[in-house]
């Protein structure tokens, strides 16, 4: 579904994503981890446009993005949950939910329909759907990108640190989420710091290191690999 290669992508001076390859396919959880700074973020900020590559090549379902508009990345099934729960907090829920699929210009009982499903799967943001967004709780916030991010029925879903600064009651109920949304047949790239929880869930990871793949595979076997233990495991 998504082929990642060979890319390199520049702040200025600073060359923070360095040749790095990578593929999604079709209903994977795919996950990248790595310390803070590593580049995750940067990988999902070119994924969807907010950055351009200075080198490699990024093919989405057979087409490369370079001609691909920004905007048409949501129309052909890739959407992004930002870190930091970038939602509108001076809107409400509701509002903030139609403009995930704002791009799509759909009919307003093809927007219902998809709204009753982001509410069924979050009740928590239906119960406050009129609340101003950025009344709500870290928790509720997180939910909300997550929901918008779905509004678009995406095909695969860019989620990045969707379990920052969260409770672990909270965190939980996050990657159930994340499972049911996959289980429902969206494939996922998820940028995590907490390695444990991120490959308890994906099928297979890759680790970053200051802008470079430095190991892959399974993601239950890395689960078990003695560097990868000590590193992000916790020992
Ligand atoms: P975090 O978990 O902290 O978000 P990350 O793995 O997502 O970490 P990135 O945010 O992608 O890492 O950052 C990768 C590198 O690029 C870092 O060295 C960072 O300092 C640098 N960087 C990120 N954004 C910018 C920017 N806007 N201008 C300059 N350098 C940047």
């Amino acid at each position: 579904m998504l082929q990642v290669q060979n890319i390199d992508v520049h702040y200025g001076k600073i060359h923070a994503i360095k040749n790095i390859s990578f593929e999604v396919k079709h209903k994977e959880i795919v996950t990248l981890i790595g310390a803070n700074g590593a580049g995750k973020t940067t990988i999902l900020k070119t994924l969807s446009k907010i950055l351009k590559p200075t080198s490699g090549d990024v093919i989405f379902k057979g087409e490369n993005i370079k001609s691909i508009q920004p905007y048409n990345m949501i129309k052909m099934g890739l959407a992004h949950a930002p870190e930091g729960r970038r939602i509108f907090s001076q809107m409400t829920v509701l509002e903030n939910l139609e403009m995930g699929a704002f791009i799509r210009k759909e009919t307003k009982a093809q927007l219902a329909q998809e709204m009753e499903v982001v509410f069924t799967r979050f009740p928590r943001l239906k119960e406050r759907r009129s609340q101003t967004a950025g009344t709500l709780s870290g928790g509720e916030q997180q939910m909300l990108a997550i929901g918008r991010a779905l509004m678009s029925k995406p095909e695969i879903l860019l989620m990045d640190e969707p379990s920052m600064g969260l409770a672990p009651i909270l965190v939980d109920e996050i990657f159930n989420i994340i499972e049911e949304i996959n289980n429902a047949g969206t494939t996922i790239l998820l940028v995590e710091q907490n390695a444990n929880r991120a490959l308890q869930i994906a099928d297979r990871a890759y680790v970053l290191e200051t802008g470079k793949i430095v190991m892959q595979g399974d993601a239950k076997e890395l689960m078990n690999r003695d560097e990868i233990k000590k590193a992000y495991l916790g020992g």
